[in-house]
């Protein structure tokens, strides 16, 4: 049994505590909000008020929080994680956060003599509490063998991508990527169907072509061909659209910081930053067929 506080319990964090606590580990669950505490409690992990209780005695510090600021500030604040850990104990982050954040908090853990690594998920909610997530990893190879046997419970797929970060960088390369495939797989539907040819017909031909892609064949944005993809059910999330201009504007952030050109993934951004503006980002991200097809 390893003894892990578990510091965000928001709508993954309680999904992978519970796999933990599951596995027969003792789990401190700390957040801001109580009621997620409450949650956390229900699952069988001990609820804890502040991150003294948390992280004293622990082996292992597992987060998942919104974004970088709010895991610069849970490692780094006075009070926070790095001022009451002792050595030995090893830091987990599960948050998708900015490149540059992931590498500087991992690097003071290091010069503070702590062991770290960035974990990023994909995989989303029914992953996290099935325990199928993938985990992208960046850290030592010491580190990633020593955090292994825990994202093994979370998770089905446990990669190493490198260096401190480069868990990151997978995440928002990976993501920018499925944002461009589906923005394109909208249009070749919307194309299509201007022109006389039904999403069926279309799905059928191109689905076995050179166009196809996991955002048509897994998730298909046009209503019809996959009975149980969002765009059959008024494109409730799954993944939600305001998830993904998180995830591309994440990768703006670092392409422009590498001075690496993305000039797909600077217009996928742009066009779910519409779906923001217009309110409707809550929908799933494939709605974005919404905005393509003129009925947003
Ligand atoms: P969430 O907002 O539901 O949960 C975050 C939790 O962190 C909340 O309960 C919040 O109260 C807590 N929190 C915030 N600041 C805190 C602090 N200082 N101390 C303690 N607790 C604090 O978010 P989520 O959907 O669980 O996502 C968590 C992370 O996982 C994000 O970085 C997100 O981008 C990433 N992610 C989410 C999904 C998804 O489908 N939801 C998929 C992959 C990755």
């Amino acid at each position: 049994m390893t003894k892990i506080a578990f510091i965000g319990l928001g709508n993954m964090g309680i999904g992978m505590a519970t796999n933990l606590v599951k596995a027969g580990h003792e789990v401190r669950a700390l957040d801001i909000s109580e009621d997620a505490i409450t949650r956390a409690v229900k699952a069988g992990c001990i609820g804890v008020g502040t991150t003294k209780e948390a992280v004293e005695g622990a082996e292992v510090v597992v987060t998942m929080l919104p974004a970088g600021k709010h895991v610069r500030m849970v490692y780094g604040d006075e009070g926070g994680v790095f001022e009451i850990a002792e050595q030995g104990t090893l830091f987990i982050d599960c948050s998708t956060i900015d490149v540059a954040t992931a590498r500087a908090v991992i690097s003071t853990a290091e010069h503070k003599g702590f062991a770290m690594i960035d974990a990023p998920v994909s995989g989303g909610v029914g992953g996290a509490a099935a325990g199928t997530l993938t985990f992208m990893c960046g850290g030592t190879v010491d580190t990633f063998k020593q955090a292994k046997p825990l994202l093994d419970i979370m998770g089905k797929n446990v990669f190493h991508a490198g260096d401190a970060g480069n868990g990151q960088v997978a995440k928002i390369a990976n993501n920018m990527l499925l944002g461009i495939h589906m923005i394109g797989t909208c249009e070749a539907f919307n194309l299509a169907e201007k022109l006389g040819l039904d999403a069926q017909t279309f799905y059928d031909i191109s689905s076995t072509a050179s166009g196809q892609n996991w955002s048509m064949t897994s998730y298909c944005p046009a209503p019809g061909p996959l009975p149980s993809a969002p765009s059959n059910n008024d494109y409730k999330p799954g993944f939600a659209a305001a998830m993904m201009l998180k995830d591309l504007r994440l990768a703006q952030e670092a392409a422009t910081t590498a001075r690496a050109a993305t000039p797909l993934g600077t217009q996928a951004e742009a066009l779910y930053s519409l779906m923001e503006a217009s309110g409707k980002d809550g929908l799933d991200f494939s709605g974005i067929m919404k905005l393509i097809n003129g009925t947003l």
